[in-house]
């Protein structure tokens, strides 16, 4: 399956570096006309010797007009992608007013902003296009320390199905990729612990974490016209890992599972609990 972006404009946010850098170099290469927006000029400087048709824009998106001024100009576009984030590690009771502005303010206040700009454009034009959102697994899934980040993502998810619903009637569509963990820089910040990467890797049944591209391949995908009839999905990259929270009964043995319940009361468990999307796992 070839996917081409010819003709079409697209923007990147937190394209310096990781995920966003590699999406912005894969759009290039597929023949969009690429914006990439991030807040490190050193970032850009680079990102544009390695691909010079790049267009840059230097701006801190946690900055409401800021960011109004720098895309005022950024001309028509076609394709979105949400992906400057913000991701810093703090055990529940130890959360700051300074850590939970900050991580919204880039998660889910600019991803709602640049969002907006660039949907009013595509409205008043006409033309529909695609949004993505860079989620996480951490939208679906209780990590420790991580209950701001979550949070944000958790919302980040609720925003693209709102987005997704009223931006429709313009042919616009939005939908979430929600990668499980990929060593760029903010994944090597959570997951460089070996004790930590391995007891995550241990839920993961493929045994590895995510590589860009295959984040990256999920976002063309969803940002072309092969996904034209998918609109305000969430789509895991994570190989199933954020479903283990599954509520399941287990009894070991006849006689336990005498004590605890007959099969009869499993079944009806089952269907009781498949009405709410869960499983009971009786082993005899
Ligand atoms: P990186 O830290 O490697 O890159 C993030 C990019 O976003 C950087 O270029 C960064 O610029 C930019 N950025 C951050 N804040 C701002 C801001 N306020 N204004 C403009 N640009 C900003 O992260 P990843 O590539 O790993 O992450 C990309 C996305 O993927 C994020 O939304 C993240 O939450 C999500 N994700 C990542 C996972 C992982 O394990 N890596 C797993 C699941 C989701 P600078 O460096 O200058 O701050």
């Amino acid at each position: 399956m070839e996917i081409a972006f010819s003709g079409q404009r697209a923007v990147v946010t937190g394209a310096g570096k990781g995920i966003g850098r590699a999406t912005a170099l894969a759009l290039a290469q597929g023949g969009a006309e690429v914006i990439a927006v991030t807040r490190t000029q050193a970032d850009l400087d680079s990102l544009i010797l390695e691909c010079p048709s790049i267009k840059p824009v230097c701006v801190d998106l946690s900055d409401w007009e800021a960011t109004d001024a720098a895309l005022k100009d950024v001309g028509p576009v076609d394709l979105l992608v949400n992906n400057a984030g913000f991701g810093m590690l703090q055990p529940f009771l130890e959360v700051t007013s300074d850590h939970f502005d900050k991580c919204f303010s880039i998660n889910v206040k600019a991803a709602l902003h640049v969002a907006q700009i660039v949907a009013q454009g595509m409205k008043a034009r006409g033309t529909g296009g695609s949004i993505v959102n860079v989620s996480s697994q951490a939208s679906q899934r209780a990590l420790k320390d991580h209950a701001v980040y979550c949070a944000s993502k958790g919302a980040l998810d609720m925003l693209t199905k709102v987005m997704a619903l009223e931006l429709a009637p313009y042919q616009i569509r939005v939908n979430s990729i929600n990668p499980t963990v990929v060593m760029t820089k903010m994944g090597r910040m959570g997951w460089s612990d070996p004790v930590k990467s391995k007891e995550m890797i241990s839920h993961i049944p493929l045994g590895k974490f995510a590589e860009v591209d295959d984040v990256v391949n999920s976002i063309l995908f969803l940002l072309s016209d092969k996904s034209a009839m998918t609109n305000g999905v969430i789509l895991p990259v994570d190989d199933a890992v954020a479903m283990p929270t599954e509520p399941t009964i287990q009894c070991s043995d006849k006689a336990a599972m005498s004590s605890q319940c007959s099969p009869a009361e499993g079944d009806h468990f089952n269907s009781l609990l498949k009405m709410t999307g869960s499983s009971v796992q009786i082993c005899i």
